[in-house]
């Protein structure tokens, strides 16, 4: 017997099925994709806010995050680590919204900087399929065609679709923002560096154990996964300029992923229709370029609104 399915096995849906775990509930994560094959699985992937809208929710969900990643961090949960960061200012720059999360936040001359967590996520998504099946919960590989598939299998229903949500919720505000990266060698450097401003286009350096993921772009409504050389080359050009180390770095690979963008922000709440046979759905999804930066206070946010459902006042 299910209580909860989640359908979706990306960073969203991972941390969604472990806090309904522990709280309790009896979990089924069903997904299309093998989570190493999401576009979690691509992302750089550091907490930072990036095009994402602020305000208290957003800010609240982001300070969860980053107060849950530092303590798996400093609990040797691996590809966790604290990471110092450079971000480089092109002009004057009032102080962003989201440092009230960063306990060392400075602004020098230039240049912000801080520490944030920052997660190699291949490594963080198995851990976290691993914590969900640790739990009790089972992961089921299952691509489906309409939420109303899975109407009646469990009293409620998260959906954690990322971009996939665009069709199964019909929901046209969900669209992709395309995201190409260069992984290259790392030198051994290990301080990501951020020029959100540059003139050529957004840029970043991050430093991983054995790696640099090196972007990038933010292209929406874009939806082709081929990397494209051209830009490839851009990118490895726009970071050796600002970290002369990376020059000759070995390119170990290129790729490109769609962020789960959504206008108006992420969905999360109950739907208020209710699937055939009483289904009901709770939405966490379109995160866009900041799933992993958000995961863990959305995932807590899911799991209040799924035990309103179960266990009504
Ligand atoms: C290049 C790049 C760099 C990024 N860097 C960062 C970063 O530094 N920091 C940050 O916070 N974020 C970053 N992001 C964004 C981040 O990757 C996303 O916000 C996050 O991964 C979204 O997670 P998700 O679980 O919602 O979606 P996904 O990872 O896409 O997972 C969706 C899940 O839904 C399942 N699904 C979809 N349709 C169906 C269906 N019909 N039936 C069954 N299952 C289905 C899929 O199989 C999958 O399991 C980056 C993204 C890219 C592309």
């Amino acid at each position: 017997m299910t209580d909860v399915i989640v359908l979706g096995a990306g960073v969203v849906g991972l941390t969604s099925a472990v806090r309904l775990l522990e709280a309790g509930a009896r979990v089924t994560v069903t997904t299309a994709d093998e989570p190493s094959a999401t576009v979690s699985a691509l992302a750089a992937a550091v907490w930072y806010p990036t095009h994402t809208e602020g305000g208290p929710r957003v800010l609240e969900r982001a300070r969860r995050t980053y107060d849950e990643l530092s303590v798996q961090a400093s609990g040797g949960v691996p590809g966790v680590v604290p990471r110092p960061t450079r971000m480089l200012l092109r002009g004057p720059a009032a102080t962003p919204w989201w440092a009230a999360a960063v306990p060392d936040f400075t602004a020098v001359p230039g240049e912000w900087r801080f520490t944030v967590p920052s997660v190699e996520m291949e490594v963080y998504l198995r851990w976290l399929a691993d914590r969900v099946t640790a739990l009790g919960g089972t992961i089921v590989t299952r691509r489906i065609a309409r939420l109303a598939d899975l109407a009646g299998e469990a009293p409620v229903l998260v959906n954690a679709t990322g971009l996939g949500a665009r069709t199964l919720a019909d929901d046209p505000a969900v669209h992709p923002a395309r995201g190409q990266i260069v992984v290259v060698a790392n030198p051994g450097l290990v301080t990501s560096v951020r020029d959100e401003d540059h003139p050529e286009g957004m840029t970043y350096i991050h430093p991983r154990s054995g790696d640099v993921v090196l972007g990038g772009t933010f292209q929406p409504d874009y939806w082709d996964t081929t990397p494209d050389p051209a830009t490839g080359a851009a990118i490895l050009r726009r970071c050796v300029g600002l970290v002369p180390e990376l020059a000759g770095a070995a390119v170990l690979r290129h790729a490109a992923g769609l962020r789960p963008a959504r206008h108006g922000g992420a969905r999360i709440e109950v739907d208020p229709v209710p699937l055939p046979g009483g289904t009901r759905v709770v939405h966490n999804y379109g995160h866009g370029g900041a799933g992993i930066t958000l995961a863990w206070g959305y995932a807590d946010e899911v799991a209040d609104l799924v035990g309103r459902i179960t266990r009504p006042a």
